[in-house]
């Protein structure tokens, strides 16, 4: 017997209209890329979203053809979420860090038939529509007609302006409702390792990850919150941010292209903003200009970060502002959280020593997600919080193949993930990344976690930043070797960087050696690439 219940496909565009209807005074304010600010409410967002529909059905678009962006954190990207998604056709985010080449494999790979980019981008533009494939039928900059800057594009090739289109059509679409399974939105991974690959989300994935991602004990947002994601629309749709505000009713704060400390903090303040998401390099910035500005920031609660490992000295140096950071953990193949750091009873009453060790742990499992940990024979291991092994996780907003590969072929013969991470997991389900797969350091057949390592090299007074790579060694095959950048007018004394490790880790941990360097290389989405570091440092220690 079925349940006697309503049946509703799970659409994104329900979650705009939900918006617009129960929260029509929510807003999403916007720091425009000429630097004035726009604000309007969910209502007129939402009026809004449905004329962009009719602009893309004007220029052709049709059922799942894919429309790229390349745009910062803005209202007219979040027009561009709801209408391309809502009328069953796929937005796919590109990351405008990333090369011309990989710009345009992607925009090939996805055979995008639109290309939307705000100005800042246009130069980008120029550079890689000539390696654009026939199926881009125009590119549309997301500006008025004042601020349209020239750009060449090939021959055929027309270029719009945004709100001339908009002014040209009316809002009388209608959201359709079809299975929620469909295609909704495309993000390919930043490709550390060979060609990016793309990760197609449904709209039932993503009303599952924004029901889930709004709960309590994760980024618990409410009606009342302000909302400001400093992590890209282009990275994980901003982590499901723009969708988990609007259906909670709470105000986007979008910084569109200013991400300096001192920009974040006047709109932080000005704004009122209780709730932001980001890297650790950003808090980072964000935690050196207040340190040495003496802002404060007036009503910001908690700030949730991911992407990268947090270092321990983040939490403390928020604490003393009256902010709380909490760690997430995710991928983009998981759309993107999969664990989110919230205490537990059990955590009552520690020392404030014990409770940064469990906070600065990645977190537990949000609903919906399950995951475990396997050695190299693929046995499971026990969650005892010390042994690591290789990470696997299922779940519904899990991918099960990249984008032009078979159904289920990223899955083992059980349905699990294999997420390339090496984590321990505690008995309270605490998981604990230590390394990539790739990165670990095998030092006489054990594993060392280059994670740890770098969360306490980066304690140090005169360290910004430090990589723990896997140096080959003569008689331990491996060896942790560490590479650090100075602080501005610091000098670096190895000796006095190597004894912050004593008594913090087992001794043969210890890095072999320290290398200065000025600067360390950083992927598309901020995160050090090991990759080419270990190329250049490997033989280090057999060469010394
Ligand atoms: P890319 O940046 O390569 O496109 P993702 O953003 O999907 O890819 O990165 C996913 C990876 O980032 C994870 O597999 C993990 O290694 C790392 N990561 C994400 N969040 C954390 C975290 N909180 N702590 C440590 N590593 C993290």
């Amino acid at each position: 017997m079925l349940g006697l219940m309503q049946h509703q496909e799970l659409m994104i565009s329900a979650i705009v209209k939900h918006a617009a209807r129960h929260h029509p005074n929510g807003e999403i304010v916007s720091k425009t890329t000429e630097g004035a600010m726009h604000r309007y409410n969910y209502r007129e967002f939402e009026a809004r979203s449905r004329r962009m529909v009719r602009v893309l059905q004007g220029l052709g678009v049709g059922w799942q053809d894919r429309v790229a962006t390349l745009a910062w954190n803005g209202y007219r990207h979040m027009e561009l979420y709801y209408a391309v998604s809502g009328m069953g056709a796929i937005i796919h985010t590109i990351n405008p860090r990333l090369s011309v080449p990989d710009i345009a494999y992607i925009v090939n790979h996805a055979e995008d038939v639109l290309v939307f980019s705000d100005t800042t981008f246009a130069p980008l533009i120029g550079a890689a529509a000539p390696h654009f494939g026939k199926h881009v039928r125009g590119v549309v900059i997301m500006c008025d007609r004042a601020n349209m800057p020239a750009v060449k594009l090939p021959d055929g090739m027309p270029l719009y302006c945004y709100e001339d289109l908009m002014d040209a059509t009316d809002d009388t679409y209608i959201w359709p409702e079809f299975d929620e399974r469909t295609a909704a939105t495309l993000c390919y991974t930043s490709g550390t390792t060979g060609r990016p690959k793309g990760v197609l989300y449904s709209h039932r994935s993503t009303l599952l990850h924004a029901f889930s991602g709004g709960m309590a004990d994760v980024m618990g947002l409410r009606a009342s919150d302000r909302v400001l994601p400093v992590v890209p629309m282009f990275h994980v749709n901003a982590w499901g941010i723009p969708y988990g505000a609007l259906m909670a009713g709470a105000t986007l704060v979008m910084p569109g292209r200013f991400l300096d400390g001192a920009n974040m903090t006047a709109l932080m303040n000005d704004e009122k903003v209780t709730m932001s998401a980001g890297v650790p390099t950003v808090w980072l910035g964000l935690l050196q200009h207040l340190q040495k500005s003496g802002d404060r920031l007036g009503s910001m609660q908690r700030l949730m970060v991911g992407g990268s490992a947090c270092p321990r000295m983040l939490y403390e140096g928020f604490d003393a502002y009256g902010v709380r950071i909490y760690q997430g953990w995710g991928m983009t193949e998981m759309s993107p959280v999969g664990t989110y750091n919230a205490p537990k009873p059990i955590h009552d009453g520690l020392s404030l020593d014990e409770e940064y060790k469990v906070r600065i742990k990645q977190g537990r499992a949000l609903f919906g997600v399950d995951m475990k940990i396997v050695d190299d024979n693929g046995a499971e291991l026990p969650w005892d919080g010390l042994k690591s092994g290789h990470l696997s996780v299922k779940g519904p907003w899990v991918t099960n193949a990249y984008y032009g590969d078979e159904p289920g072929s990223a899955l083992d013969a059980d349905g699990w993930f294999a997420t390339g991470d090496v984590a321990a997991i505690d008995p309270e389900g605490y998981l604990e990344i230590t390394d990539r797969s790739k990165d670990v350091i095998k030092s006489g057949g054990e594993w060392i976690s280059s994670i740890q390592l770098e969360n306490i090299a980066v304690g140090h007074p005169d360290v910004a930043e430090a990589a723990i790579i896997a140096a080959t060694h003569e008689k331990w095959a491996e060896r942790p070797l560490l590479l650090v950048v100075p602080k501005q007018g610091h000098t670096i004394d190895k000796a006095s960087v190597l004894a912050i490790f004593d008594g913090q880790v087992a001794t043969w941990w210890k890095p072999d050696d320290v290398v200065v360097i000025d600067e360390l290389p950083h992927s598309a989405t901020g995160k050090i690439q090991k990759l080419a570091l270990r190329d250049k440092y490997k033989n280090y220690l057999l060469d010394k």
